[in-house]
């Protein structure tokens, strides 16, 4: 296989075959079968469940093997690589986060060790409201203080892979917009059993959508969660959620960038084979230099993905070069997407080809989970000092 860039021997090269050996025994027509039907890889997930892999970033003394972003990034990169779709999962690895870092002892005792043996599923992860968007503070799914519990009214939209998981991390407020000084006040973090509520006081809708994500609606209807399970203090749960949106959009960037590696070798392979006039289409150089365009977008991303990666790692500000690797990858992965479907002419139509499906996924990340566009303001605002534009 062609190599398509030198951190594909990094000190992680023995992760990345393991994964793609695993990725060979769930090849195209897997992926195919379940995008026709929109079913969720379960297969695939316990596969990577059962080897270890959605548990990396879990320290061993709660069960994982307490790697660090950069070996999750090289999982999840490594699966998209391989023609894989890591969406159906890769929630699992950066809400544990929320709570390693804000749980108490007592949480992270009951829930980690059951989430890096498989016996949890923490894949839900629910923040996006359908009047709120992007605008997180104006959510209003509240939570109420009853005793030794909360009583949870409202509803989340775009909450993936609720039906296949056991826990959720739920934001919500707990004190009205209009009672605190600061609109990032008030809002907090639970986790949420879902098997002891759901089809009662908690119900899901799937919402179908241009690809194969298993997402959904889910509503909250006088749902009673004890109040052992508010992580951290109550009122906070802005500032945690926000503590794991880099690593989100580090693993995310990860994903996008083995994206782009899928399409820019599977369009390199085929404008190698195809014969036109006579002669390889790769020869023309309307062809080849698209292919080559995408190859160094790519490589760019990479580079931000490895820089975000290493700053976290070491505890520093990656809150630029996570944005910047999250919005660099993106548009690498569908720069490459819409290459690969043009250098296969009418055969990137065709679902045999998985060309069509995998530009289908990656555009996804266009928009989720943070917009372009938001990134932008982030950037202009925090880093060059522009006026605040929302
Ligand atoms: C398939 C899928 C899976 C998802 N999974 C999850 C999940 O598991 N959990 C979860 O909580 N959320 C999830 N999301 C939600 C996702 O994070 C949001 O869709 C995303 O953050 C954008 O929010 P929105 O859709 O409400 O768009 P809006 O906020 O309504 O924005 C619409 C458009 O306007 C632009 N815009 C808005 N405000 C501004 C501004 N001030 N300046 C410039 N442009 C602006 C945006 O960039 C965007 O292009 C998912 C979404 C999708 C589609």
């Amino acid at each position: 296989m062609m190599n398509l860039s030198p951190y594909d021997n990094d000190q992680y090269a023995d992760i990345r075959a393991a994964v793609r050996k695993l990725c060979a025994e769930f090849p195209g027509d897997y992926w195919r079968k379940l995008d026709e039907t929109r079913e969720y890889p379960t297969a695939f997930v316990r596969a990577l469940t059962d080897a270890g892999y959605l548990s990396v970033l879990i320290p061993e003394e709660f069960g994982g093997s307490g790697l660090g972003l950069s070996a999750a990034a090289a999982i999840l990169e490594t699966i998209q690589a391989e023609g894989g779709n890591g969406g159906a999962c890769h929630a699992q690895m950066y809400t544990m986060g929320t709570i390693l870092r804000h749980g108490s002892e007592q949480q992270k005792r009951q829930y980690l060790p059951l989430i890096a043996s498989g016996e949890l599923r923490l894949q839900a992860f629910g923040v996006t409201e359908p009047t709120s968007g992007t605008d997180t503070t104006a959510l209003r799914t509240f939570a109420r203080r009853d005793g030794d519990d909360y009583i949870i009214n409202g509803q989340k939209i775009w909450t993936s892979r609720a039906e296949h998981s056991d826990l959720m991390l739920l934001l919500a407020r707990t004190t009205p917009k209009e009672e605190t000084t600061r609109k990032t006040e008030g809002l907090s973090c639970f986790i949420v059993d879902m098997r002891e509520v759901v089809g009662k006081s908690l119900s899901i809708r799937p919402i179908r959508t241009m690809m194969n994500h298993a997402t959904t609606e889910v509503f909250f209807d006088d749902m009673r969660i004890p109040a052992k399970n508010l992580l951290g203090e109550e009122g906070k749960g802005f500032r945690y959620i926000l503590t794991g949106m880099n690593a989100e959009r580090i693993l995310i960037a990860a994903e996008c960038v083995g994206d782009a590696k899928w399409f820019i070798r599977t369009a390199a392979a085929y404008a190698n084979n195809r014969i036109v006039f006579g002669r390889k289409i790769g020869a023309n150089q309307g062809v080849a230099f698209p292919i080559a365009k995408a190859y160094a977008g790519m490589r760019a991303a990479e580079l931000m993905v490895r820089e975000a990666a290493s700053r976290y790692e070491a505890g520093e500000q990656a809150g630029a070069e996570a944005n910047m690797a999250k919005m660099l990858a993106a548009d690498a992965s569908w720069e490459a997407g819409n290459v690969c479907v043009q250098t296969h002419g009418g055969f990137g139509f065709a679902e045999e080809y998985d060309v069509e499906r995998k530009f289908r996924e990656t555009r996804l990340y266009q928009v989720a989970p943070i917009s372009t566009n938001l990134i932008l303001s982030f950037l202009a605002e925090h880093v060059l000092g522009l006026p605040r534009s929302y």
